[in-house]
């Protein structure tokens, strides 16, 4: 059964989310950030806190944390800088991390995401550049660490506590990645844990003030934040009518069970003793830089949306899955440009090679110029559109041309009445029982007619023209 918001209880959401930064070497010192390396191969006395090693800012974060801001309409900070939070964990061989407290680079953005009610603003309270903690893996040896990611550069976008629903999360999480992508300053990858997202969730009676929050940590794909929002909403619920009272804290969502498990009392700022970081200086970004680094933003999917609207006269939902990924725009609209029927080219786009595409870095293995092309020819009646598709599958990843592809299997659309007709009419002798119900008053079978007259027309019948036929002689003759 489908999981469904109780009456009375407003669901509130706020999201963390980390991106590790897609720079070459780390945030501190010049070890390469190189995923999936032997483990412990990518560490020196820096990333792995010896006594007396220095860290020296990687320049290249702090571009691409600014990217993201500007990407996501933040203020960019002329002067930031860096602190150091204080705790003890295995992974963190300093015990501190060094993060931005009250003064990160950017502040102040926004995110617009598509709900079922129409575009929805979800508030981004700040953007900060932090160092990422090495990994442990627990397996039947007991438990191993991995320092490789150990001052890989991260930032972490912490949003206004905006969200209302889990179907707005997914939005706000799918939008701010391809947003993220775009930029090119984070691959956020998921399943790679490039990208992972922080759940703050409390509830409340609609007109009250905000109640405690829950915040579940480090959930690694769009569906598990879905079901803990789910999981932890139905709990606080439960909980507060039972008459107990909401503890802040930090819980885990355990993925089988589908069930939020308390971990940790939740630890305030002041427990993790922040103070400036004293081995690094400030951040400072100068008018010359930002300017630049606007100049390198490419066209965001929401104006990309708005312009192949206008421009080409599609709808917001194929608009939307075009812009969904900044290469598929760039084919689209190299597409389109080349062709007199662009909506039929993002209408193949998203039906044919979307079904052929295979994960979410796969190159699209038709050219534009051949999308192009077919999309004329179905415009033009010289194909029909299930044709185009079966030859955008048909040339796949092979150099014939889609031209070729039709002509060497014989599937240019047929428009000739005069071979049409006598199909339609065999058609008709053929199936007395379907054409007795037509007239007998079951309108529908006349699809089902249309459909056996394809049949026999080995489906390369312009459609228009055969549903014509197919109208003449039923409603033609005797009917009338
Ligand atoms: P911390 O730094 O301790 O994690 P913040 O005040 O920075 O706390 O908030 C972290 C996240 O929690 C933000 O995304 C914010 O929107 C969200 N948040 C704050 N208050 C609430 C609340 N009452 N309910 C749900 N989310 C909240
Ligand atoms: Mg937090
Ligand atoms: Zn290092």
């Amino acid at each position: 059964m489908a999981w469904k918001m109780k009456q009375g209880y407003e669901l509130v959401v706020g999201l963390e989310v980390h991106a590790e930064l897609a720079t070459r070497t780390k945030i501190f010192c010049s070890c390469p950030t190189t995923f999936g390396a032997v483990p412990n191969t990518q560490c020196c006395p820096v990333c792995l806190g010896y006594p007396g090693a220095l860290p020296v800012l990687n320049a290249e974060v702090v571009h691409f944390a600014a990217k993201a801001g500007l990407a996501l309409g933040c203020r960019i900070a002329r002067f930031s800088k860096h602190d150091r939070k204080n705790y003890f964990y295995p992974d963190l061989p300093k015990a501190y991390q060094i993060s931005q407290f009250d003064q990160p680079l950017c502040e102040g953005g926004e995110l617009l995401i598509s709900t079922a009610a129409g575009e929805k603003r979800i508030g981004i309270t700040r953007i900060h550049i932090e160092e990422d903690a090495g990994k442990l893996i627990h397996d039947e040896r007991g438990t191993l660490l991995d320092m490789n990611r150990c001052g890989v550069p991260l930032i972490e976008i912490v949003s206004e506590p905006d969200i209302r629903t889990p179907e707005e999360a997914d939005a706000y999480l799918r939008k701010l990645r391809t947003v993220l992508r775009y930029t090119g300053v984070s691959d956020c990858r998921m399943q790679e844990g490039s990208l992972r997202c922080d759940v703050n969730l409390s509830i409340r009676k609609p007109g009250e003030a905000f109640g405690t929050r829950t915040e579940m940590k480090n959930l690694n794909s769009f569906v598990s934040v879905v079901k803990a929002i789910e999981a932890e909403y139905d709990r606080q619920v439960s909980a507060i009518e039972a008459g107990e009272t909401i503890l802040q804290e930090t819980r885990r969502f355990d993925q089988r069970s589908g069930q939020t498990y308390a971990m940790r009392r939740k630890e305030n700022a002041n427990d993790y003793r922040y103070f400036p970081e004293p081995d690094l200086g400030p951040v400072i970004v100068t008018e010359t830089q930002l300017a630049a680094w606007q100049g390198e933003l490419p066209v965001l999917p929401d104006a990309r949306k708005a312009a192949y609207m206008a421009q080409y006269g599609l709808s917001a939902y194929a608009a939307e899955q075009i812009v969904s990924e900044r290469a598929i725009a760039e084919y689209f609209e190299q597409a389109a440009a080349l062709s007199h029927a662009p909506k039929t080219v993002a209408n193949l786009l998203i039906t044919e090679v979307f079904r052929l595409l295979d994960g979410e870095d796969a190159v699209i293995c038709i050219s534009p110029e051949d999308l192009a092309r077919l999309a004329d020819m179905t415009e033009d009646g010289e194909i029909n559109n299930n044709t185009a598709k079966a030859a955008i599958a048909g040339v796949w990843q092979t150099d014939e041309t889609p031209e070729d592809y039709v002509n060497r299997l014989g599937l240019r659309q047929i428009s000739d009445a005069a071979v049409l007709s006598p199909l339609v009419r065999q058609t008709i002798e053929e199936n007395p029982k379907m054409v007795a119900q037509y007239y007998g008053g079951k309108a529908s079978v006349k699809r089902a007619i249309m459909g056996a007259a394809m049949r026999l027309a080995a489906g390369k019948a312009n459609p228009d023209m055969m549903m014509r036929l197919v109208d003449e002689a039923l409603d033609g003759q005797e009917n009338k």
